[in-house]
C-alpha cells in the first residue's frame, strides 16, 4: 500500500471507526455466532497475491465484526470492563503509525520519559506514597508473576535464578480462595506446583481470615517451607472482595514475607478519596498492579506495576548481551529490565493521552456516576420481592439472582442459569456468573465508558421481564 492509498484508507476506516463508536448501542452485546462460523468463513490458504484494501476492509465488517463481543457496548456489564475511549484509541493509531519498540531508552527515549513521568502522575493520582515507582505491563497477570518472580529471589537470598530450585524447597505463596487464577497460574509457571499456593478461607466479607494466614506461614516456616509472598487483593474477581491490607501488612512484616497487591480492578477506584481506605497500611506493600485497561479509559493492553524496590527487579530481569548495550545505559532507564518482555510497545502514549483529556476530576466523576449506577440498582432489587441481591455492592459490582417463591435452591440455581443464557442470547446485555457459598449467582459490573441511566434500566427491566416469563 503507497503512501497515499493508506492516506485514504485511513480516512475511510477512521469515518468507520466514528461511526461504529455512534451505534455501537444498536450491536447485540455478546457475539451471537456458533463455535466454528467464522472460521468455516475464512480461506483455508493465504493468498498468494495482494488483495484490494477495499475487499480487506468489507470483509472485516461482513465477516468480523458480527463475530465480535462488543466490550465498547453501553450495556456491557459482563467480567470486568476493558472500557476505552476517543483519546485512547487516538493514541493507539499514532503507537501503531510510529510503530516504535521501546525495549530501552535508546531505542525512543521519549517513550521511556513520557512512561516515567505519566507513573508518577498516575502515582499521586491513586494516592501511594513516595517510594512507589511503577511501569506498563501487558497484563496484570504478567505482573503478578513478575512480583513473585522477585518475591521468591528475595526469599531466597537471589539463588534459584542462579542455580535453580533443585537445591531449594520450594518457596511459599499465599492468597485468598477468592483471588484470581492468574496467582495460581503464576506459581505454577514458576515450578513451585500448586500444592506450595495455599489459598487461605476467607470472612463473611469475602476478605483474606488473616488469623488463618499467620497459622500457615507459621506451619510452612516449621516444616522447612520458606513462606515467599502473599497476594492480597483489592476486589476479587467473582465478588469485590477487598482484603485488609493493613492486617496482612501485619503478618507479612512479622514474618519478612513479600506482600503484592493485586488491585487489577478495584485500582482505578483509588483515584477517588473515599476509597483509599483500601490502601490502609499501604506502607508494608512490596509492589501493586492496577489495570487502566479494565476501568480508566484506556484500551487493553496497559497494567501498572508499582513496585518499591526496584534494585531486586532489576536483579532479577536484567540482562544485557553485548548487542543491546548502548553507551547511555549507566545514565538512563531501560524498562526491558523491569520485567519479562524485551520488546515494548509504546503503552504510555494512549494512558497520557487518557490522563490528559479528561484530567483526574473527568475521571473521578465518570467513576463515581458507574458507582451510582450499581448502588442504585442493587437497592432497587434489594427491595423486589421475587430477587435476592446475594454480594452488596462493593464499589461498582454486586451480585444478585432471581429467586422466585416456593422454588427448592436447585431449581433457584438452574433458573438464574436459564436467566443469564437468555439475556445474553437477546443480546440486549450482557452479564456472566459466579459463586457463591456454592449457588449460582449473576455478576453485575457497571464500568463502561458509555453507560447511563438508560442503559442500566433497560438491563434492569429486561432481567425481570425475561425472568418472570421463565
Ligand atoms: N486480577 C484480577 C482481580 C482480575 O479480575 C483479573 C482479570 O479480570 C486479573 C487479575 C487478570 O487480569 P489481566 O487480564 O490483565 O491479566
Amino acid at each position: 500500500m503507497k503512501v497515499n492509498d493508506f492516506r485514504k484508507n485511513a480516512h475511510d476506516v477512521v469515518n468507520w471507526m466514528a461511526d461504529y463508536l455512534e451505534t455501537v448501542e444498536e450491536q447485540r452485546v455478546r457475539a451471537q455466532v456458533e463455535p466454528g462460523s467464522i472460521s468455516a468463513r475464512l480461506p483455508l490458504e493465504a493468498p498468494q497475491n495482494g488483495e484490494d484494501f477495499d475487499d480487506i476492509f468489507g470483509d472485516f465488517r461482513d465477516l468480523i465484526v458480527p463475530g465480535m463481543t462488543h466490550w465498547q457496548h453501553p450495556s456491557f456489564f459482563a467480567y470486568f470492563n476493558a472500557n476505552s475511549s476517543p483519546p485512547s484509541v487516538l493514541a493507539e493509531m499514532l503507537t501503531a503509525t510510529l510503530g516504535a519498540q521501546c525495549m530501552s531508552w535508546e531505542t525512543s527515549p521519549a517513550a521511556t520519559e513520557l512512561e516515567q513521568r505519566v507513573m508518577e502522575w498516575l502515582r499521586k493520582m491513586v494516592g501511594l506514597p513516595d517510594g512507589f515507582v511503577g511501569s506498563i505491563q501487558d497484563s496484570a497477570s504478567t505482573a503478578t508473576f513478575e512480583a513473585l518472580i522477585v518475591a521468591r529471589e528475595r526469599a531466597t537470598g537471589f539463588a534459584i535464578a542462579d542455580q535453580g530450585l533443585s537445591d531449594h524447597p520450594s518457596p511459599m505463596a499465599y492468597c485468598s480462595e477468592e483471588a484470581h487464577s492468574s496467582v495460581e497460574k503464576a506459581v505454577r509457571l514458576l515450578g513451585w506446583g500448586r500444592a506450595n499456593l495455599r489459598k487461605i478461607q476467607v470472612d463473611e466479607n469475602f476478605a483474606m481470615d488473616t488469623h488463618a494466614l499467620e497459622r500457615a506461614i507459621l506451619e510452612d516456616r516449621g516444616a522447612g517451607r520458606p513462606p515467599a509472598c502473599v497476594v492480597a487483593t483489592l476486589g476479587t474477581t467473582g465478588v469485590g472482595g477487598i482484603d485488609s491490607i493493613r492486617k496482612i501488612g501485619q503478618v507479612t512484616q512479622r514474618h519478612g514475607v513479600w506482600l503484592h497487591v493485586d488491585a487489577a480492578w478495584a485500582g482505578s477506584a483509588l483515584v477517588l478519596p473515599e476509597f483509599r481506605h483500601m490502601i490502609d497500611g499501604i506502607d508494608a506493600v512490596d509492589s501493586l498492579v492496577l489495570n487502566p485497561h479494565k476501568w480508566l479509559f484506556t484500551n487493553f493492553d496497559c497494567t501498572v506495576l508499582f513496585v518499591r524496590d526496584v534494585e531486586s527487579f532489576l536483579r532479577v530481569f536484567s540482562l544485557t548481551p553485548e548487542y543491546l548495550r548502548t553507551r547511555r545505559d549507566a545514565q538512563v532507564t531501560n524498562y526491558r529490565d523491569w520485567g519479562i518482555q524485551l520488546g515494548r510497545r509504546f503503552r504510555a502514549l494512549k494512558l497520557w493521552f487518557v490522563l490528559r483529556s479528561y484530567g483526574t476530576v473527568g475521571l473521578q466523576r465518570m467513576l463515581r456516576e458507574h458507582i451510582r449506577l450499581a448502588t442504585e440498582l442493587a437497592a432497587k432489587i434489594s427491595a423486589v420481592e421475587d430477587f435476592e441481591l446475594v454480594v452488596p455492592p462493593s464499589i461498582s459490582l454486586f451480585c444478585f439472582r432471581y429467586a422466585r417463591r416456593g422454588c427448592s435452591t436447585e431449581e433457584i440455581d438452574d433458573l438464574n442459569e436459564r436467566l443469564l443464557q437468555a439475556v445474553n442470547d437477546s443480546g440486549r446485555l450482557y452479564v456472566t456468573h459466579t459463586h457463591v457459598k456454592g449457588r449460582f449467582v449473576i455478576r453485575f459490573v457497571v464500568g463502561q465508558t458509555y453507560t447511563e441511566q438508560k442503559h442500566v434500566d433497560r438491563a434492569w427491566r429486561t432481567l425481570c421481564d425475561t425472568a418472570r416469563s421463565l
